[in-house]
């Protein structure tokens, strides 16, 4: 038997911060001392130590026990999670190319080194062993009991049970989808810079703002066309210039370029990598033990089945799209002619001026940065859960910018919260939260550290960081995956925070949205940067009524891409391979859920669908909306309980987000409530009743 802690001592970290548990409060990686290059040897070194710590407990001659299995699992990999967890917490934010070389050469041997675990069939056998043991499971508390059926859930759907041929057979499917996808991502990206939207006369951009006209002409001359304009696509179908070009024409030609991505017959069309990606998941699953890759993609998940996806989308379905036909009226009458799909958003937004009056612009100097942090964030948190936030300056960030904050529970310290706020050019776009320290009672952890990234752009010295509605929604978001992460207590890192189904992750992040406009949260901040006046109550009222308008087309349009997701993933093997012409399965997926308007095409078509044929959302796209309906009854929950208290903050804690994933969420969301959470509160929100 090899000793584990040989590894540990491994003379390559003589030097390296990564060597030794750090120093620092709250075991805050040690920013200060963290360089670049510590980060090879620290993965490497954590990868041996890992896999001698995981031999051990595979060769043990010992009987199987909850103890020397899965404990010893719980326990292992301490020097490897303590790099992974400080690189991975702060890659996105600090991609530099240093930093993306180093992603680079270990992203593959990380996975490698998680595969190799995840197969491992003596593991799987110690496992089964321990969980198909009624007097062991018996003697063990409800926690211990969760952690043994997930072990087994999880080296199931890895495949760790099958034989070697199947296994070797596995291997290969893996592999080839790893590349498969890879391609995916990268002709989808070649063929819509090659499909970028060029345009000569200034005039044609009549609607765009100076800054977005500005971005146009620097995309042109990065092209090598000084003097044009060159409008870049985005992801999605609709683009965002679709909702302000005046120019008809041109709205055409973008909303065409959008929706030709991977599908004009080029080398870059990715019609044929979808089929075989789609086939060769159809195969696996089936090696797996499941009907369909839907099937093998959900049993990790809290909707279990795609059966129990169906039943609950497909009415929502049937009501969006008679919804967005009523707003297809209102907007040709707007128009004063027929529409087409490139004009939906023009006037769309037309229409919403126009009824509601809403000017976002206008919130902007009532969203002074500092104050939404402490007079609407924090204050929102103390409230609910008794929290305050402390600056910690001597505390080091992995960036300048970055603030420490130290966390205290009715006084008694809890934690870190390190806030990243503005964009810079080595950081990644989007918004997202991150653990660099994870809580467990097992290891003797008793603190989390949680960051939040935002892209805010910085202002010039000494003005005044005014954020956007949308940045203010997003600020409170991810704040709620932050206190999801600084909240939960649990026995196994397994568990800790944020590691939770994917398909409920979401949940705790949209219940926090709903602070933002609480009456007294926004008493609490919104006021004028200038002239310190609380904002004007019927700029709120106006913009509370608005939010109904254009759901009939934005949950159609989600709806329609969660559903076409689920139809590639709900194909048999046999079926799969029966598939010859990718539009024409779309088109009947479509037609089958009542969603096949022209006017209105999926938020994502098959040709240039990331999230599932790239991006690690297969058959999981559905999830949004499936966490929504939790947010929207906690929203109505808190809302008849008094909103804002700590009684609600508490109740809240100990049933939800103090659980971590410690625990079935739905039966806990159930204790919580009384009861299952109802749809009616997400379709009433969503105007789909
Ligand atoms: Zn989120």
């Amino acid at each position: 038997m090899v000793d584990p802690t040989e590894a540990a001592d491994d003379s390559s970290l003589q030097g390296n911060p990564f060597g030794t548990p750090s120093p620092l409060p709250f075991s805050l990686p040690p920013f200060d001392r963290i360089q670049p290059e510590h980060y090879g040897p620290a993965f490497d070194a954590g990868m041996a130590q890992h896999r001698a710590e995981v031999e051990a407990i595979a060769a043990n001659i010992e009987p199987p026990t909850f103890a020397n299995t899965l404990l010893a699992l719980e326990r292992s990999g301490e020097l490897l999670t303590r790099t992974g967890t400080a690189f991975f917490g702060t890659s996105s934010a600090l991609a530099t190319p240093e930093i993306q070389a180093i992603q680079e050469e270990y992203a593959p041997k990380l996975a490698a080194h998680s595969d190799a675990i995840g197969l491992d069939s003596r593991l799987y056998a110690r496992i089964r062993a321990v969980h198909d043991d009624a007097d062991q499971l018996a003697a063990l508390d409800a926690e211990a009991r969760y952690l043994v059926e997930r072990y087994l859930t999880e080296f199931t759907v890895a495949g760790a049970g099958l034989d070697d041929e199947a296994k070797a057979r596995l291997r290969q499917l893996n592999e080839a989808l790893a590349s498969l996808t890879t391609r995916f991502e990268k002709q989808l990206l070649a063929d819509a810079n090659d499909l970028a939207v060029a345009v000569d006369d200034v005039s044609e951009l009549d609607g765009l703002t100076a800054g977005e006209v500005s971005a146009a002409a620097e995309a042109a001359r990065e092209h090598g066309h000084e003097g044009s304009y060159l409008i870049s696509l985005v992801l999605p179908t609709n683009h965002p210039h679709l909702a302000s070009l005046t120019n008809r024409e041109l709205r055409r030609r973008l909303h065409d370029a959008q929706r030709a991505r991977g599908s004009r017959g080029n080398e870059n069309d990715t019609r044929g990598l979808v089929l075989e990606i789609v086939r060769l998941r159809a195969e696996r699953a089936r090696l797996l033990g499941y009907p369909t890759h839907a099937h093998a993609a959900l049993a990790d998940s809290t909707a279990e089945s795609p059966e129990r996806v169906l039943e609950r989308l497909a009415p929502m379905a049937r009501a969006a799209a008679a919804n967005a036909r009523t707003e297809q009226a209102a907007l040709e009458s707007e128009a004063g002619h027929p529409i087409e799909a490139p004009d939906w958003a023009f006037y769309s937004n037309r229409v919403r001026a126009a009824t509601y009056r809403v000017d976002t612009a206008a919130m902007r100097p009532y969203f002074e940065a500092e104050r939404v942090l402490r007079d609407g964030i924090f204050f929102a948190a103390e409230r609910l859960y008794g929290l305050t936030f402390h600056e910690r300056p001597d505390l080091p960030g992995y960036h300048p910018d970055v603030r420490v904050f130290e966390v205290r529970e009715d006084g008694t310290p809890i934690g870190l919260y390190l806030l990243d706020l503005y964009t810079r050019d080595t950081k990644k776009g989007g918004a997202w939260m991150s653990s660099l320290v994870h809580q467990s009672t097992l290891l003797d952890e008793p603190h989390a550290v949680v960051t939040n990234n935002l892209n805010v752009p910085k202002p010039a010295p000494g003005e005044p960081t005014l954020l956007t509605f949308d940045e203010v929604t997003t600020f409170f978001h991810e704040f709620g995956h932050a206190l999801h992460g600084l909240l939960a207590r649990v026995t196994y890192p397994h568990f800790s925070g944020t590691q939770v189904f994917r398909d409920f992750v979401e949940y705790p992040s949209q219940v926090n949205e709903m602070w933002m406009l609480w009456p007294e949260v926004l008493a609490n901040y919104a006021v004028h940067h200038e002239t310190g006046e609380p904002m004007p109550q019927d700029l709120v009222d106006r913009l509370v009524a608005s939010r109904s308008w254009g759901e009939g087309f934005a949950t159609s349009e989600y709806l329609a891409a969660a559903l076409l997701d689920q139809a590639w993933h709900a194909l048999d093997l046999e079926q799969a391979a029966a598939v010859t012409d990718v539009d024409a399965f779309e088109q009947r997926a479509l037609e089958d859920v009542g969603l096949a308007n022209p006017l209105v095409p999926p938020r994502y078509s098959t040709p240039y669908f990331a999230h599932v044929f790239a991006y690690a959302y297969d058959a999981a796209y559905y999830a949004y909306i499936w966490s929504e309906v939790l947010d929207a009854d906690t929203v109505a929950w808190f809302t008849e309980n008094g909103g804002l208290t700590r009684a609600n903050g508490d109740r809240y804690r100990r049933y939800v987000i103090g659980l971590g994933g410690a625990g079935d969420p739905l039966a806990s969301y159930r204790e919580f409530r009384g009861q299952d959470a109802d749809p009616r509160h997400l379709l009433e929100r969503r105007g789909l009743l």
